[in-house]
């Protein structure tokens, strides 16, 4: 074939599944239809979209990045309420999206893929109701906070009063007025306790382990800010990059010890001179360096705790009794509503979908040490498969939208390799990920999220699951295909 015949020979079109209707999921779906690419199906375990937008709807929550970098470059949003919109709203930007684009059309809603398995060159999506079909390119978009982690307390069945976790908050259950005990002092019940906090009769906060709070305010924008972004595309483009290059600023304290290491964590240990009381500042002084958990960005966690009628508790706790939580040293603390602020298993990515690629070669098998895929977004073994979110894939406190729209564009230039019909089939080799994560653990150490603590960002064998350089280099890495990288087949 010439080369102009084959310029002018039509575009292949793939068949793709999308696994998840969340943030990440609707994103791809959006590029894919600019792009385009119409044969393609988002499979959604729930009755609607969101991720863990809709997912999570408790009392305060809230974006703790800012909005204006918390929206799709391709959908901007003058309407954001703050300066970090309420969980609400983020969940109607997102299923808006879903509507506007199309995307929504295209979503399955109440199926939940049980297995992928490769059968003769193409992926076979199988849900749980047993029907099966089968696609190009499969695509993960199952979230990272996604599988709730309920707490191994004894007692717990026994609670006699409303019980429930963060992300399953039951809404039937009132709470002004009763006395509400939190188990967590994470992103989350940091949220909670300062939004119950005066509704409540008496707040209780079970705290394993003080976090460090950043309290910032969180001003509403006006209306003639909302005009100015309708009207005008590039004021609304300024600000997302302003937000954008604001958070940033922040990474050469995240990624290396240095002055700008020790200027943040300056600026939040003074946070803690909020609490006028030696003793509860003692009690939420946090043993190990501002940002190696995940920090806290709260409104108003450090006035809540000040309150009379919220009590924090450090004493551990013993068990669940019918009438409360009773501790280790002996006092019961009685409550009518206890609610389980104890975040997620982070390191789940899409199990428990069993994930089979050719000659039997299976996802669990092949992150038998730990997750592990290749510049975060496939992994060798699995071809025409890739992932959002994947392991190593989070920046500190960047915006996961901004991580899901570079990780989409890395993937929309292999889908289209493949319309071309220069590829049929590609996936990242063993080497080139081992020379990743060689790369990864020389860089980690650096990080601030190395210097002693557990959290979510740490799984198996204490390997740091996030991305250990700047978000400019994430999104260089993902800008271009490294060809040397990969095993790829082709009909001709
Ligand atoms: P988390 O940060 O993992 O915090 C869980 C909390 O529960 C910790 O305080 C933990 O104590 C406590 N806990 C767990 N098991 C316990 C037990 N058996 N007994 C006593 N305490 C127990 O979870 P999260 O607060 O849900 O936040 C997770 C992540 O979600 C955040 O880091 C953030 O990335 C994201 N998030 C974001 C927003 C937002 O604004 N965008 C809001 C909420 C959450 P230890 O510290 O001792 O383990």
């Amino acid at each position: 074939m010439s080369a102009n015949a084959a310029a002018a020979a039509p575009l292949r079109q793939p068949r793709i599944a999308i696994i998840g209707a969340g943030m990440s999921g609707i994103c791809l779906g959006a590029l894919l239809l600019k792009g385009g690419i119409r044969d393609f199906t988002v499979y959604e375990k729930a009755p609607a979209a969101g991720g863990t937008w809709r997912d999570n709807t408790y009392p305060g929550i809230a974006c703790d990045v800012p909005s204006r970098f918390y929206q799709y470059t391709f959908a901007p949003n003058p309407e954001w309420s703050r300066s970090m919109a309420p969980g609400a709203e983020i969940n109607a930007y997102f299923t808006k999206v879903a509507r506007d684009t199309g995307v929504h059309d295209r979503i399955r809603f109440g199926a939940e893929v049980s297995d992928i398995n490769w059968l003769d060159g193409q992926w076979s999506v199988t849900t749980a109701d047993g029907t099966s079909e089968t696609y190009d390119f499969v695509v993960s978009a199952t979230g990272i906070l996604h599988h709730p982690r309920y707490p191994d307390l004894d007692g717990l069945d026994t609670f006699g009063g409303a019980m429930f976790h963060s992300a399953r908050w039951d809404h039937s259950v009132p709470l002004d007025g009763q006395r509400i005990a939190i188990v967590g002092t994470g992103s989350t019940g940091a949220q909670i306790v300062s939004d119950l906090a005066g509704r409540a009769e008496e707040l209780v906060v079970f705290q394993r382990t003080p976090h460090w709070v950043m309290q910032l305010r969180n001003p509403e924008f006006s209306r003639v800010t909302r005009w100015l972004h309708r009207r005008s595309a590039a004021y609304d483009t300024l600000t997302y990059h302003g937000s954008r290059l604001f958070i940033e600023s922040f990474s050469p304290a995240l990624l290396h010890p240095g002055r700008a290491r020790r200027f943040a964590t300056w600026l939040i240990r003074r946070q803690l001179n909020k609490i006028e009381d030696p003793v509860l500042r003692k009690q939420l002084t946090p043993d190990f360096e501002p940002m190696c958990r995940r920090l806290i960005i709260s409104t108003g966690y450090y006035d809540a705790v000040q309150r009379d009628d919220v009590q924090i508790v450090a004493s551990p706790i013993d068990r669940v009794e019918p009438d409360g939580v009773r501790t280790t040293d002996g006092v019961l603390h009685e409550c009518d509503v206890l609610v389980l602020a104890t975040g997620f298993d982070s390191h789940a990515y899409l199990r428990p979908t069993a994930v089979t690629g050719p000659s039997g070669h299976t996802l669990d098998k092949a992150w038998a040490g730990g997750p592990r895929a290749y510049r975060t977004v496939a992994v060798p073994g699995l071809p025409n498969f890739f992932m959002f979110m994947g392991p190593n894939s989070p920046v500190g406190n960047y915006s996961l939208v901004a991580i899901a729209e570079a990780q989409a564009g890395f993937m929309l230039a292999w889908i289209e390799r493949w319309q071309r019909g220069d590829v049929d089939t590609m996936a990242p080799s063993a080497e080139a990920t081992d020379a990743f994560y060689r790369d990864v653990d020389a860089a980690m150490p650096d990080t601030v999220w190395a210097t002693g603590c557990t959290s979510w960002y740490v799984g198996q064998g204490g390997r740091v699951e996030l991305y250990p350089w700047a978000p400019k280099q994430f999104r260089a890495m993902l800008a271009k295909i490294e060809d040397e990288d990969f095993e790829t087949t082709a009909r001709s």
